[in-house]
């Protein structure tokens, strides 16, 4: 029996990036939150200074087995986020995807929680729609070295839909697109962390290609506010829904942003692109906009300052 009106919720990955901000964020409106984490690319420091707080608590273990806990809410992050994280232990990285899915569905079930899935953009893989909609079905290499994440992503996806026709389950998944802001680790290995940090530290900046791939990247606080609104929305909204800031740039833009703000000596450099790397990506989020009254408020320059006084707190210059 529940004793206190407390909401009680439990954020798998929290300890990663956009985990941890979420945990804060759930903290902060009152919520009890219950960590779980097996920090395979999260660090507990992300959530030490919420270990004092009386209603956190932090548990490590890995989606891909079991977990019995009575919870009123799950928001399911947990997977490696970044290529080169989740390319390392690519098998690691389909069944955190996919049997995390069905440990965390299956609980839902048993307790009948609203479960939310962080789904990804990557599920439109390299479109040759743009920009992309929900409804667009994506162009994804099933064998690829980005499949393991790509597809495992798309799996569970399937698994959401299943469960919710099959048993009625109040699911919420959400396609997150890019996102940054301070916390992402110095080595997490994506474009906006490896920038800022080779600018402050004087080095060269690394373009994978020539840099005329597009993404559009959207500041963390945005997205938790999407993540919140969405997990509060109607029950007969399951999305899916895209959630992402809808500016779009260039890689090559965006290095000469990050120089001309840092300063310093860098200078660009080219590498190969990796394989099956998407051309363009920007989120249409006249769904999010409709029926969450969500968009982003933060733009790429604002956003860019406060990631880049964060980076230059860990990197010392
Ligand atoms: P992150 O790598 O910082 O966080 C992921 C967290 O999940 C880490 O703390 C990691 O240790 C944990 N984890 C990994 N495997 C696990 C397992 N088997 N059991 C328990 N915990 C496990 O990445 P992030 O940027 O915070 O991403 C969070 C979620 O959002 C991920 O599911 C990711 O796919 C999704 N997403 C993120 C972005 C983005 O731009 N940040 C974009 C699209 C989707
Ligand atoms: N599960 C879990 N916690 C629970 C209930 C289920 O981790 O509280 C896991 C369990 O491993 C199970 C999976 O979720 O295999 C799927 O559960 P479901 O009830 O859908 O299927 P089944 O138990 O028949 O395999
Ligand atoms: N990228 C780059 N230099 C880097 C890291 C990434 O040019 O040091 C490119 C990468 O090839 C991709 C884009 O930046 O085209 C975004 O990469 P990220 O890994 O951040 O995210 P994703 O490819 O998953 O969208």
């Amino acid at each position: 029996m529940k004793v206190s009106n407390r909401k009680r919720v439990m954020v798998t990955g929290g300890a990663g990036f956009l985990g941890s901000h979420l945990c804060e964020r759930l903290l902060e409106q009152g919520c009890d939150v219950l960590c779980v984490d097996n920090f395979y690319s999260g660090v507990k420091d992300n959530v030490t200074h919420l270990l004092p707080h009386p209603h956190f608590e932090l548990q490590r273990h890995d989606v891909t087995f079991p977990l019995y806990v009575e919870v009123d809410e799950i928001y399911n992050l947990a997977c490696p986020a970044s290529p080169i994280h989740y390319q390392r232990d690519p098998v690691q990285t389909t069944k955190t995807s996919v049997h995390g899915a069905i440990n965390m569905l299956g609980l839902a079930k048993r307790i009948k929680a609203r479960i939310f899935q962080a789904s990804t953009s990557e599920v439109y893989g390299d479109p040759e729609v743009h920009p992309q909609q929900e409804s667009y079905w994506g162009r994804v290499n099933p064998i690829g070295i980005r499949s393991c994440y790509d597809e495992g992503k798309r799996c569970a996806e399937t698994l959401f839909f299943d469960y919710y026709r099959q048993y009625g389950l109040d699911i919420k998944v959400a396609r997150i697109f890019n996102t940054y802001g301070p916390r992402m680790h110095p080595n997490d290995g994506r474009v906006i962390s490896n920038f800022a940090v080779q600018a402050l530290r004087g080095e060269d900046i690394t373009i994978y290609g020539d840099g005329s791939q597009t993404r559009s990247f959207c500041f963390v606080n945005d997205m938790i506010d999407g993540f919140i609104r969405f997990m509060e929305s109607p029950s007969h909204l399951p999305g899916p829904v895209n959630l992402g800031n809808p500016g779009e740039f260039t890689i090559r833009q965006l290095a000469e942003t990050v120089i001309h703000k840092v300063g310093g000596p860098s200078r660009l450099i080219f590498k190969p692109l990796p394989q099956d790397d998407p051309r363009q990506r920007r989120p249409d989020i006249a769904q999010a906009m409709e029926h969450l009254g969500w968009q982003p408020r933060v733009g790429l320059d604002e956003g860019l300052d406060h990631t880049i006084a964060y980076f230059r707190k860990i990197v010392g210059r």
